[in-house]
């Protein structure tokens, strides 16, 4: 199954994904996540994206399709991948339709998970993220057992700097103006299934894979 999950920031595409990835045995490629490593790690490429992902932009592109090709590119990748967080423009799904194209392959489906702007500025702001190995969790929907403390690693909790309310209405902003015509892009070619992403994860990942004519 090749898979892209598309969603404004906080619609639970890394949720999601990580589910599906258990289930469909595929994994999850998260752009974010593959950003966040290479600034913890300060790599050259970490610290070039930071001060972008700081203030809620995109990262330029000449930075993140290097890496993403990378990942693609590997063995785990090769019969299936969910891809959450990319493409986030046009000119990026352009690219990757030519990734796929030199491999013989093309896209099953791309999932649109659809939440107000309001919902998103809640969820998000009380997002907490672990320093050590990036579980997240969320202060009221789904607490640490022990405050700021990760329940798999023990490593502490804190809030991405990109997490910020007036940061999080930033990326609400880049979303509407550089992602969401990605919705016209997939549904024209025929690829595109939207869900609701309002309900429990297990209600949504259900949503999901009825699109995907799994469930
Ligand atoms: P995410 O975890 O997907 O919300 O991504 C966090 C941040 O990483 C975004 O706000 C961007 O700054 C950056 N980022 C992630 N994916 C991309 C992408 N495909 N293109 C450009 N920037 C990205």
């Amino acid at each position: 199954m090749r898979l892209v999950l598309l969603g404004p920031p906080g619609a639970g595409k890394g949720t999601q994904a990580r589910m599906l990835e258990t289930k469909l045995q595929t994994p999850q490629i998260a752009s974010g996540d593959l950003l966040r490593t290479a600034v913890r790690n300060r790599t050259a490429l970490g610290v070039q994206a930071q001060a972008f992902m700081d203030k809620g932009a995109l990262v330029p592109d000449d930075l993140v399709l290097g890496m993403i090709e990378e990942r693609l590119s590997q063995s785990d990748a090769q019969s299936g991948f969910i891809l959450d967080g990319f493409p986030r423009t046009v000119a990026q799904a352009e690219v990757l339709g030519r990734i796929l194209a030199q491999r013989h392959e093309k896209l099953d489906r791309v999932v649109a998970i659809t939440v107000p702007d309001e919902e998103i500025v809640k969820r998000i702001s009380g997002r907490r993220t672990c320093r050590s190995c990036g579980a997240m969790y969320h202060v009221i929907y789904e607490p640490p057992r022990t405050v700021n403390v990760c329940n798999s690693c023990g490593g502490e909790l804190y809030q991405r700097e990109d997490d910020a309310e007036q940061t999080v209405r930033a990326r609400l902003q880049v979303y509407a103006s550089s992602t969401k015509p990605l919705l016209d892009y997939y549904g024209r070619a025929g690829f595109l299934a939207e869900v609701g992403g309002i309900g429990r994860p297990e209600q949504i990942e259900h949503r999901i894979l009825s699109a995907l004519g799994i469930a």
